[in-house]
């Protein structure tokens, strides 16, 4: 285990009370056990995977206390299904694929991903709040692999250094959120070093999972490093409270853009009220929908994929009903490294039984599975 991981939640006396949180968050199923009556399926996954944060099989459990006292023991909670594991998880689908997006081809630096010519993603660590059930980088998320290195960090921003047609770095991972201030100031100071004109995106579920992480001193410091938007991931309108509010409230007070990508998810939010209510809730914190986003084909979440026809009825539904502000882009991230294209009703057009055929924005034709409603 690298240096950098294992005592970054140890609860101390001067820790902020953020890290205390992190620290308290739920990591066992018999922590588990102990709030939720689980399913079958839940108890199932425990079956496949008894220790899923010690054995590397799976996907980490992790729950703030928050984000628990939010959901409801019912196993339909829409909140409950994202953050509490189920047997399906390890069903793989013919289709799925480990690294669903193809990013292990476009990393010409460890840890950083450049599919498009102006903007590179960094997996700035692979630890997370949450453990989102749903997540399709879960090939590298929560492998307690921790921050990336200070030699990481150098070579990845000599790259953008040397590379002009760069004009945006996503801080990405996991969730940079999680890194302590002094580190996520690093992080910030090497790429601004290199790249004095870089604008900074930072990909972050902590408004929403780990409200109490947005401090005062957090957002002065993501302020300092302008140009830097945050974009985050509600996903439910009993997401938003009082307390993400304040939290996305407290960014955007203190001059940071604030953006929301949302992700599509049987149980979750695949209807058009559950969306509409969502989007315009956001719109009136001062978040930006940007992205409503097709699940992408990785392993063991076809439980939360929406049949592609079906999401498009959706949105249509949405298009018809929201303002131009509240509207985000539908979009997909297309098998085998394709890419993100916004879905219009016209892009379903040429099928094959099982398939839709789908073109990337440089023109290449790609499959993405007609599945069975699940
Ligand atoms: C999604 C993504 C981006 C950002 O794309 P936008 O359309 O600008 O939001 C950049 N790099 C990678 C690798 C991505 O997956």
């Amino acid at each position: 285990m690298p240096a950098s991981c294992g005592t970054w939640y140890t609860k101390t006396m001067s820790s902020p009370p953020w890290i205390q949180d992190l620290a308290r968050a739920l990591t066992s199923p018999g922590e588990l056990r102990r709030f939720f009556s689980l399913t079958g399926e839940e108890e199932g996954y425990f079956a496949s995977s008894p220790e899923p944060d010690a054995d590397g099989a799976g996907l980490s459990l992790r729950i703030p206390s928050y984000y628990l006292n939010l959901c409801t023991d019912s196993p339909d909670d829409p909140l409950r299904r994202q953050c509490v594991p189920r047997r399906q998880e390890f069903e793989q689908r013919p289709w799925e694929q480990d690294d669903p997006l193809h990013e292990e081809s476009h990393t010409p630096r460890p840890r950083l991903i450049h599919r498009y010519r102006d903007r590179a993603l960094f997996l700035a660590t692979d630890t997370c709040a949450m453990y989102c059930r749903h997540c399709f980088r879960r090939h590298f998320t929560g492998k307690r692999q921790g921050g990336a290195t200070r030699e990481e960090i150098i070579l990845a921003a000599a790259y953008a250094g040397a590379t002009p047609s760069l004009r945006e770095i996503i801080l990405s991972g996991g969730d940079p959120l999680t890194l302590h201030n002094e580190d996520l100031e690093t992080l910030l100071s090497t790429f601004r070093e290199a790249r004095p004109d870089l604008v900074f995106r930072v990909a972050s579920r902590v408004p929403v999972v780990l409200p109490g992480r947005i401090t005062p001193e957090l957002s002065r410091l993501l302020r300092r490093w302008a140009p830097l938007v945050v974009v985050t991931q509600f996903n439910h309108p009993r997401e938003i409270t009082p307390q993400s509010t304040q939290a996305v409230e407290s960014l955007v007070d203190s001059g940071i853009p604030l953006f929301n990508q949302t992700v599509l998810l049987r149980g979750v939010n695949d209807h058009p009220d559950t969306l509409e209510e969502l989007f315009q809730g956001l719109v009136a914190r001062r978040v930006t929908p940007y992205y409503l986003f097709q699940g992408d084909l990785a392993p063991g979440t076809a439980h939360f994929r929406v049949p592609l026809g079906e999401a498009m009825e959706i949105f249509r539904c949405l298009r018809m009903r929201l303002s131009g502000i509240a509207l985000p882009v539908f979009a997909v991230d297309l098998p085998q490294g394709g890419g993100k294209i916004p879905l219009y009703p016209e892009s379903l057009s040429r099928k094959e039984p099982g398939w839709y055929h789908l073109q990337s924005l440089d023109g290449r034709w790609f499959r993405y599975p007609d599945e069975a409603p699940s």
